[in-house]
C-alpha cells in the first residue's frame, strides 16, 4: 500500500489577528489576516484521508466570534475531487480547535484519529485556551488515539509535536512513490505561515512557548515540503 495522491482542498477563510499567528512581533498586533482553512486530501490504493476538516458550519451561537469567508466549502472541494464525505474512511486531526475540526460531523464513515493528550485537554483546556475549543464538535465522536509518533497507514506517520497546543501533531507524508514524487510534512498550527518555520517564530496562541520551538525546530529538520496550515499564499502543492 502507498500513497497515490495529494490534493489541498479548501474550506474558505477566516479572520484572525496576526498577533495570534506570530508571536510578540509588534507590528502585527491589530493587523487582520484572512487566513487559508486548508484540509489535505491523501489517497493511498485504499483510504480517502483527510488531515483536518476546517472550520465548517459553527453552531449558531458561536458564529458572532468567527468572521468567515466560505464561499468555497470543504464539502464543494471534495465534490471536485469527484468525492463525498461518505467516501472519506479516515480524518487525522492535528488538533482539536475550531479551525480544524469545525466539518468532522460530516464524516459518518471516518475513522478519526488525535493524540490521547489533545483529546483529553479538549474537553477540559486551560482558561487561556478554552476560546479555541467548541465540544459539541468533537463530542462523542469515535476518536482512536495515539500517543507519540506513530505510523497510521503505510506512508503516513503523525508527529507529536506539541506546544500549540499539548496533544498538537503533525503528519508525514511519503508520496515518493506517487506522481509527486516526494515527502511533504503538514505542519498544522505549529507552522500555520511560511514565516514561523523560517524565521523560527513560534504562534500566538501557545500552551508552551518552549515545546512550540522546539517543534518547529523539529519540523526544520525534516527534509520534505512543508504543508502550511493557514498561509493564503500556499494553496496548492
Ligand atoms: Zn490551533
Amino acid at each position: 500500500m502507498s500513497v497515490q495522491n495529494l490534493k489541498l482542498l479548501s474550506d474558505g477563510y477566516f479572520e484572525l489577528d496576526m498577533g495570534m499567528l506570530v508571536y510578540a512581533k509588534t507590528p502585527y498586533y491589530g493587523q487582520k489576516y484572512m487566513a487559508a482553512l486548508k484540509p489535505l486530501l491523501i489517497q493511498t490504493d485504499s483510504d480517502n484521508i483527510l488531515v483536518d476538516t476546517g472550520i465548517g458550519e459553527l453552531p449558531e451561537k458561536y458564529r458572532k466570534f468567527y468572521n468567515t469567508d466560505r464561499q468555497v466549502t470543504l464539502q464543494q472541494s471534495l465534490a471536485g475531487e469527484g468525492l463525498s464525505p461518505d467516501d472519506i474512511s479516515m480524518v487525522i486531526n492535528t488538533h482539536l480547535h475550531v479551525d480544524h475540526c469545525g466539518n468532522n460531523r460530516l464524516f459518518k464513515n471516518a475513522k478519526f484519529i488525535v493524540q490521547d493528550s489533545e483529546l483529553k485537554y479538549a474537553y477540559n483546556p486551560d482558561r487561556f485556551q478554552k476560546g479555541g475549543y467548541i465540544e459539541e464538535l468533537f463530542q462523542g465522536l469515535d476518536f482512536t488515539t495515539v500517543n507519540g509518533d506513530s505510523e497510521i497507514v503505510s506512508g503516513v506517520t503523525v508527529l507529536l509535536t506539541s506546544g500549540h497546543t499539548p496533544g498538537h501533531q503533525s503528519i508525514v507524508i511519503d508520496a515518493t512513490r506517487s506522481k509527486l514524487g516526494k515527502t511533504f510534512v503538514y505542519c498544522g498550527d505549529e507552522a500555520p505561515l511560511e514565516e514561523n518555520l523560517q524565521k523560527r517564530n513560534i504562534t500566538g496562541i501557545l500552551y508552551s512557548q518552549v515545546r512550540s520551538l522546539a517543534a518547529i525546530d523539529r519540523l526544520r529538520s525534516i527534509k520534505a515540503e512543508h504543508i502550511y496550515s493557514h498561509d493564503r499564499t500556499q494553496m496548492e502543492i
